[in-house]
């Protein structure tokens, strides 16, 4: 006879709880877990705490023009390497490898479309491709479309997501600050309409360029828009930046932009603005 029994142990069954993959998503702004379907359908806004997360080039064009009005220019312009550049890695491998992350050519998607039936040119920046930086080719896209806008007289918008100049193409980058602004300056004079979209990040040379110079500027809520970085800020002028400095609320009561507009209300106001500016 055995001292101890063998202890009985029947298992338990636990039914298990069947979750749909793609169900449920976590917010990494909030930490909750959110609907994905909610997530989606709010464009990429937390349903929770409302945190905007970066939408494409291609989904841009999509929530922002009329159903298959776009007809993109200058799909082929292809980033060069004028100064053999290479830091951690060659540029051209940084290029070769955004292409095959993002599908892209280059970090800004332009061309010509339609909103409410209106001619509009679009451009709509992509962060996914080299952090959105502006190189020679942003800048050429940039300055094409807004040429091509001035000609047929249409309204031009351009949504920017965008760490700034391109430092690996150096003073070709720093000059498509001052080509983006010029092209900028004929529209003006001519009268036309410039929308800028100004989308959460919007820095370096890319605020100081087109990103400021939209007859009216719109803002995502929470979006960090400005020039240098606050640390660096901090350093030069040795004093504590007050509380959501470079955040666009902060901008908007400071006179930097015109208006807050969470996404999902941004097509109806693009809408009301093409409609009213255009011949
Ligand atoms: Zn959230």
């Amino acid at each position: 006879m055995a001292l101890f029994g063998k202890p009985k142990y029947s298992a338990i069954k636990v039914k298990k709880v069947q979750i749909p993959t793609g169900r449920w998503m976590k917010c990494t702004n909030c930490r909750e877990t959110v609907d994905a379907k909610a997530f989606e359908t709010a464009f990429k806004t937390c349903p929770r705490c409302k945190f905007h997360y970066r939408m494409t080039a291609w989904e841009w064009i999509g929530l922002l023009l009329d159903k298959d009005s776009f007809v993109e220019m200058d799909r082929d312009m292809l980033p060069t390497d004028p100064l053999g550049f290479t830091d951690f890695r060659k540029y051209t491998d940084r290029q070769r490898e955004a292409t095959q992350k993002t599908k892209l050519n280059e970090a800004i998607v332009t061309g010509m479309g339609n909103v409410t039936g209106h001619c509009v040119g679009l451009g709509a920046m992509d962060f996914s491709y080299i952090g959105g930086s502006m190189g020679s080719v942003v800048g050429e896209k940039v300055t094409r479309l807004t040429e091509r806008c001035l000609d047929e007289r249409c309204v031009l918008i351009i949504v920017t997501s965008s760490g700034g100049a391109r430092m690996m193409e150096s003073t070709y980058s720093l000059m498509q600050m001052a080509k983006t602004s010029g092209a900028l300056a004929k529209f003006h004079q001519a009268g036309l309409f410039y929308l800028a979209l100004l989308t959460n990040p919007t820095t370096g040379g890319v605020t100081a360029s087109f990103a400021s110079l939209g007859d009216v500027i719109i803002a995502e809520p929470g979006a960090l828009i400005g020039f240098a970085g606050p640390r660096v800020i901090e350093q030069t002028i040795r004093q504590e930046l007050p509380q959501g400095f470079q955040r666009s609320e902060f901008l908007l009561d400071h006179g930097m932009i015109d208006m807050i507009l969470p996404r999902k209300e941004i097509p109806a106001k693009v809408q009301e603005l093409v409609t009213f500016f255009s011949e």
